[in-house]
């Protein structure tokens, strides 16, 4: 894929197709999921080297199928940390409601683990330059024009660079977000808390090996195991708190203690972050779409802001892609916030109503709040609701011309001969059938759009993609972010928002 069509740049700022502004842990994946479709890319970040110390501390099996997509498992996988699961806590540390995570996922991975943020972005970002992604780093986006064909931003030190799109990957503050204009859906959620990293001591054993909610008005505050020897914990500030006075050692001791021998941590880092629940009214403008923080914020009861920034990112790049090569019109942009935004929109309101049930700070309601959770759990004989099965308890993507009957969630990653699937497919639609025969016109015109048929009546193993759905499935159409277009009875004809009008 050539550069922009009939634009030109600073002298030593060519154009480009794609830039991506910002080079965080979304703008990374944006810029390596282009490039691997040959995009000619260009990620922008007022900062040389990726933030070092972590905000998000946990991701979902989804992020690790990105990861793979990326090319980068083998650089993340081994330094994770399986998360079993959350348990949201009393006072007096009886547990409310104990969330456990699945054992099988579609994706193949594990349903939820921890990790260390800083070489987690590093690794995103080496893999998206190795995959052809050029940067510009440590200098700023300023402004950005708007043209028929192309956009024009404008840089910090005085240059300028010319693309036909730009993706916002600059988090919560975005600049890009503020030039187009747009403004955000506030859900109303604004606490602060102060987030605690550590570092344990040889030996030290962690306080917890599930992530804690503690419910305790007189404090909420949350527990998260990292991977060894690090350990966060997470206290809200009560009403008219200084958030420096929280910050002084003997303060922030004295609210360890009641976890952790205080002799046997180091503390890496504090830092209070507000946390909030905003959704972007619109997250394209022209040709310039939003991502990630700059898209939407959420606070991290969940630990889903950055994964769904990364969902994001999948969803658009296969778009953008197919836009960029001529194979579809720009009107394919238009499913992106169509199909995403009321799915990060459950999740936000999600995090916002599990963060109303921490964050109470009034006794008497934490009282009545604490009973009724009690008696539920017992009522229910303290089973423990099922986990993330790899998309069971994700909402689907919102509705649109590529979410037909049954689709919405992920496709099971079937593995082949030690393969896993993706691998083998890349970029392109999957159609999987249960036998040929009965879907042959459909099918023909799928591999001529360039689709990957299996057909389970030859190959068994791919049965398992057409029975994860109730009832058993016939056929399955596969997008290239790997969300399921339908599933049913019958294999759908190409939809027509795939090809172009001309
Ligand atoms: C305490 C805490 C805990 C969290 N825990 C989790 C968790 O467990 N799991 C999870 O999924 N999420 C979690 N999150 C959320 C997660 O950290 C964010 O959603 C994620 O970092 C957003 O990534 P991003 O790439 O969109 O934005 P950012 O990480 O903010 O990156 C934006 C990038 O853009 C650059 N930039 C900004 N403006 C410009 C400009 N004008 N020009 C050039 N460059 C620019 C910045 O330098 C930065 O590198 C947590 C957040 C906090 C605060």
């Amino acid at each position: 894929m050539t550069g922009a069509n009939g634009v030109t740049g600073s002298p030593g700022r060519a154009p480009c197709d794609v830039l991506v502004v910002g080079f965080g842990p979304v703008g990374a994946t944006m810029a390596g999921l282009l490039a691997r479709r040959g995009v000619d890319v260009v990620a922008i970040d007022r900062e040389v080297d990726v933030y070092p110390l972590p905000r998000a501390a946990h991701f979902d099996q989804e992020i690790m199928r990105i990861v793979q997509e990326l090319g980068a498992l083998d650089d993340i996988a081994p330094s994770t940390r399986p998360l079993p699961g959350m348990d949201f806590l009393t006072a007096d540390r009886q547990v409310l409601l104990s969330m456990r995570s699945g054992d099988r996922t579609r994706s193949g991975f594990p349903s939820s683990v921890l990790f260390h943020q800083p070489g987690f972005d590093r690794a995103i970002r080496d893999h998206a330059v190795q995959l052809g992604a050029r940067t510009l780093l440590g200098i700023e986006l300023v402004s950005i024009d708007q043209h028929a064909d192309h956009v024009t931003a404008h840089l910090g030190d005085g240059s300028s660079i010319e693309a036909r799109w730009v993706v916002a990957c600059d988090g919560a503050r975005s600049t890009v977000r503020k030039a187009i204009g747009t403004t955000m859906d506030d859900l109303e959620f604004e606490e602060p808390w102060l987030v605690l990293d550590l570092v344990l001591a040889d030996g030290t054993p962690p306080p917890a090996d599930v992530c804690f909610q503690v419910c305790d008005p007189a404090r909420p505050h949350t527990l998260v195991p990292m991977p060894a020897p690090r350990f966060r914990f997470e206290f809200m500030l009560l009403p008219g708190e200084d958030p420096q006075w929280i910050q002084q050692p003997e303060v922030m001791i004295d609210l360890l203690s009641a976890w952790v021998d205080p002799t046997t941590v180091t503390i890496e880092r504090a830092a209070v972050y507000t946390f909030h629940g905003l959704v972007a009214h619109r997250w394209r403008d022209g040709r310039v779409l939003l991502a990630g923080d700059a898209a939407h914020q959420m606070p991290p009861f969940l630990g889903q802001g950055m994964c769904s920034g990364m969902r994001d990112a999948a969803n658009l790049a296969w778009k953008l892609a197919r836009v960029l090569r001529g194979e579809s019109d720009a009107a394919l942009l238009d499913t992106y916030q169509a199909e995403r935004s009321p799915h990060v929109r459950a999740i936000v309101e999600s995090a916002v109503g599990f963060g109303r049930l921490i964050c109470t700070t009034d006794t008497a309601a934490a009282a009545a709040r604490d009973e009724a959770m009690l008696a539920a759990r017992a009522a229910a004989g303290e089973s423990e609701p099922s986990g993330d099965d790899g998309g069971g308890l994700m909402p689907p993507l919102g509705p649109g011309p590529l979410v037909l009957d049954g689709g919405g969630s992920q496709a099971v990653q079937v593995t082949l001969d030690g393969v896993r699937c993706d691998d083998e497919i890349g970029d392109r639609f999957l159609v999987v059938v249960r036998s040929r025969l009965a879907h042959a016109a459909a099918l023909d015109e799928w591999e001529r759009a360039g689709a990957f048929v299996a057909d389970a009546s030859v190959d068994p193993r791919w049965a398992a993609t057409l029975d994860a759905f109730t009832p058993p499935a016939d056929a399955v159409v596969v997008r290239p972010d790997r969300y399921v277009l339908a599933a049913g009875s019958e294999c759908p004809p190409v939809p027509p928002i795939l090809a172009t009008a001309g």
